[in-house]
C-alpha cells in the first residue's frame, strides 16, 4: 500500500506529487508512441499503478483517458495530467535527439 498513489491524511497531500509520476514515467521508459498514429501507450509505473492509459495528441492538444484528465474536464478545467506531461517532454526529447543524430551524419 505504500508505494501505491493515495491520499496522505497527515500530509494532506497526495503520497506522490505529479511532478515525481512525470519523472517516473519517463525514467522507467513507460511511453511508447504507436507507429502511424498520433497515440501514446503509457504503460503502468511498477508499484504504482496497474492501469495502462492512452494519450491521443490532436495537433497541440493531448487528451487522455485517465481519471484526472478527464475530471478536470467534466469540471470545465483546462484538462492536464501526468501522462499528457510526461508525453510533451518525451516529444521534445525525441526531436532533440533526431537533432544530435542529424548533426553526426
Ligand atoms: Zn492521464
Amino acid at each position: 500500500m505504500n508505494n501505491i498513489q493515495h491520499w496522505d491524511k497527515v500530509l494532506k497531500r497526495l503520497k506522490f506529487s505529479p511532478t515525481w509520476k512525470v519523472i517516473a514515467l519517463l525514467e522507467h521508459n513507460c511511453i511508447h508512441k504507436l507507429n502511424g498514429y498520433d497515440r501514446f501507450l503509457i504503460e503502468p509505473l511498477k508499484g504504482y499503478n496497474i492501469s495502462q492509459y492512452t494519450v491521443n495528441r490532436l495537433h497541440e492538444y493531448f487528451i487522455c483517458n485517465c481519471q484526472g484528465w478527464q475530471s478536470k474536464l467534466n469540471r470545465g478545467q483546462k484538462p492536464y495530467c501526468a501522462h499528457t506531461i510526461a508525453v510533451r517532454i518525451y516529444l521534445k526529447q525525441q526531436e532533440r535527439n533526431s537533432r544530435v543524430q542529424g548533426q553526426l551524419f
